[in-house]
């Protein structure tokens, strides 16, 4: 039989793995890892092995574009052009009426790099408001704020390949082994072929990532930044650290050792609820290392201290002196395919392309130059969860929301539920019907999806890819990109007159010429031709940066990488008491990806864990009467949630955990774990906690 070939990156997580396609006449799919790809050498996960099946499947997907006049009415089917048209008419009134800030756009590090940066450069550039934020904002702000204090920029320093050059990781809230597949296979078998390569696992639960551990600190949830600083103490006190790197690379030790001296070992193991000698010990592997990588995810960076526990966390590789040579460095394990992608063009309410900084006023004046208009606004725009409060209280008026399903996703479902059903106007754009989100659209866009259109994207190590359009979208759907500057052409804004998405693409590696990120010597036809690069790609031959610092040059005033001193304070998020005793924290199962509106429609990934559960310990199971399977109700005073309970010495007593995947079943939300968790932020990320909310748990 006779195929047309193309090549594609995984559009699950940020891990980027390299698929190639094969088409036959019929246009029938069939998929398989790209063995020539960096990333996964022809491997890939259940996830990433069943992409096809979702592609194939239209079932769920959306047609046409459908509005509705009033709330109360049902939506009906409408022409592009009457819907872009509607849509630019209200933007105009509310604007007019009520200030740009009143409009917004919420968007998805699941948005292709191009998509990305049209929607920024939309409402940044042309609507005047900076009410564009992402779910990435879930995802890994706390990981951005860490990086761009401590080395002067948003920077993952290393590469997969370093993972083959190390001899001691620290994974710290993360499980990889479920989260992060292929690159979990990687650290398996280094693991296996040198098994005195010593690998430590950080986590309030045993998941499956601690096959592999030598040592499994199991510590009480938020209790980072205690263990860190104590292996960073201990390091000290047995001199296991690189003393010419950080006198001539570092600033701040003189603080961080003030701060240090405070806890003792003892104190630390205490607060941590593990024992001192293991400290000792996961101290002593990161001591002896000849490389050292940390990696994390969740964990850490969905916290109200999201960003201090990634400072301990990062300062722990400058004390080593590990980063910026072979087999070392911080490695912060993206969640989603291109959340970097869309920080390097500036998707969050805080940023401006290239990762210039938007309160900074030069970047603003360079890229409202760039883009040929008088200003960028410079009120700060409202991050996720502030978006949509201000859609609850009235000083928003209008969300276009893209590529994500809020509904289900972001933390105490029920003001979501509020902020939509109190929004004037609600645009949802997407591909499928399943998300709960769609509900509340007043006009309801469909777009193209994986294989259906073309672009790129940036994985974890700063590695671009090129993925193919292999197939056209059903109905009328439409590229995203497409969408948008369509709908710039209707509000009659001048620069959006874009043949196709290369032509976007061209236009930001333009706007990155001479910054740190810099990859104007990249295009789609490069990429297309020569495959993956990792940025930056600063000219038509560069061959692409796999590691960054090589020269101990950071990015920094002063060139020098910063120590940061972060305070452990008891908690701050919200505290247990004797109605809500128990710590509920939220994450992923292996065969799920989000809010399952793709991977729920493959019954072979359902089959791994077909509903939703609560882990919860032994201890606390038997104090409340509850038998393996027992219906259990888990409850705050922000909603409940009913599912079977799985009983399990895994997790520690005290802590219960609920998959985030499912929302509405049959139209109820019993099982939707962002009924139960609070919207409290970190003060300098505005990443929510997803880690910590009280909860109560009774038999049902
Ligand atoms: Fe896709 Fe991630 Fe699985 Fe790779 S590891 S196949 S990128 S889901």
């Amino acid at each position: 039989m006779r195929y047309q070939t193309f090549k594609s990156t995984c559009s699950y997580c940020g891990v980027g793995c390299g698929v190639v396609v094969k088409k036959d006449h019929k246009g029938r799919l069939q998929l398989e890892g790209d063995k020539d790809h960096p990333v996964n050498r022809g491997m890939l996960c259940s996830k990433g092995r069943n992409l096809h099946y979702v592609v194939q499947d239209k079932s769920d997907r959306l047609l046409f574009p459908e509005m509705r006049g009033a709330r109360q009415h049902p939506r009906q089917r409408v022409s592009w052009d009457a819907a872009l048209t509607r849509a630019a008419a209200v933007f105009q009134s509310m604007i007019r009426k009520y200030g740009p800030d009143s409009v917004g756009f919420y968007v998805s590090g699941q948005c292709l790099t191009e998509e990305y940066y049209l929607v920024n450069k939309l409402a940044k550039g042309f609507l005047g408001t900076n009410n564009i934020d992402t779910n990435s904002r879930l995802c890994m702000s706390s990981a951005v704020a860490a990086y761009t204090k401590t080395l002067g920029e948003d920077a993952v320093p290393i590469s997969y390949e370093d993972i083959e050059l190390a001899d001691c990781f620290l994974i710290a809230g993360a499980n990889p082994a479920w989260c992060h597949p292929i690159l979990f296979r990687r650290l398996e078998k280094h693991k296996e072929e040198n098994p005195n390569v010593k690998i430590v696992v950080v986590d309030p639960r045993k998941t499956q990532t601690c096959s592999i551990a030598d040592l499994h600190l199991q510590i009480l949830p938020g209790t980072d930044v205690v263990l860190y600083n104590a292996i960073a103490r201990r390091l000290l006190e047995t001199g296991q650290v690189d003393v010419d790197f950080i006198a001539k690379h570092t600033e701040g030790l003189k603080n961080y050792r003030m701060l240090l001296a405070g806890t003792s070992l003892k104190k630390a193991a205490k607060i941590c609820g593990i024992e001192v000698n293991d400290i000792k010990l996961a101290a002593q592997y990161i001591g002896n290392a000849e490389g050292f990588i940390s990696m994390w995810a969740m964990g850490l960076n969905q916290s109200v201290i999201g960003t201090d526990k990634n400072f301990a966390l990062l300062n722990l590789s400058l004390l080593t002196g590990q980063i910026g040579k072979p087999g070392s460095g911080p490695f912060s394990l993206t969640g989603q395919p291109n959340a970097m992608g869309g920080r390097e063009v500036g998707g969050m309410a805080s940023l401006l392309a290239a990762h210039r900084i938007q309160s900074n006023p030069e970047h603003r004046r360079e890229v409202a130059d760039f883009w040929g208009v008088d200003t960028l606004p410079d009120k700060p725009g409202l991050t996720a969860t502030k978006m949509f409060e201000a859609l609850e209280s009235g000083k928003m008026k209008a969300v276009w929301i893209i590529c994500t399903n809020p509904l289900t996703s972001l933390p105490n479902s029920r003001r979501i539920e509020k902020a939509l059903e109190k929004a004037r106007f609600v645009i949802v754009q997407d591909i499928s019907r399943r998300s709960d989100t769609a509900a509340y659209a007043d006009l309801l866009l469909p777009a193209a999806g994986w294989l259906e259109k073309d672009g790129t994207m940036t994985n974890s190590d700063r590695r671009i890819s090129y993925l193919s359009k292999v197939v056209d979208p059903p109905g009328e759907a439409l590229p995203d990109a497409e969408i948008l500057w369509r709908f710039a052409q209707k509000m009659g804004f001048r620069g959006f007159d874009y043949q196709d998405a290369s032509e976007v693409y061209d236009e930001h590696c333009r706007l990155t010429k001479n910054t740190n990120i810099d990859i104007s010597g990249l295009s789609h036809k490069r990429l297309q031709e020569e495959g993956t690069f990792q940025w930056p790609v600063p000219f038509d031959n560069h061959p692409g940066t796999p590691r960054l610092f090589v020269d101990k040059q950071f990015y920094t005033i002063s060139g020098k990488a910063q120590f940061n001193t972060p305070v452990y304070t008891e908690n701050r998020s919200e505290p247990t008491d004797k109605q809500h005793p128990l710590v509920l924290m939220t994450g992923r199962i292996r065969d799920q990806w989000h809010t399952m509106t793709r991977t729920g429609k493959v019954n072979r990934l359902n089959s791994h864990i077909p509903e939703p559960y609560l882990e919860i310990n032994y201890f606390d199971a038997m104090e409340r009467d509850l038998k393996n399977g027992d219906l259990a109700v888990v409850r705050n005073g922000r909603g409940q949630v009913r599912v079977k309970v799985k009983i399990s010495t895994d997790i520690k007593s005290g802590v219960v955990f609920l998959p985030m995947h499912w929302g509405k079943i049959l139209n109820r939300d019993f099982a939707r774990a962002n009924n139960l968790t609070q919207g409290l932020i970190d003060p300098v990320s505005k990443q929510p906690d997803f880690k910590y909310s009280a909860v109560q748990v009774e038999r049902y």
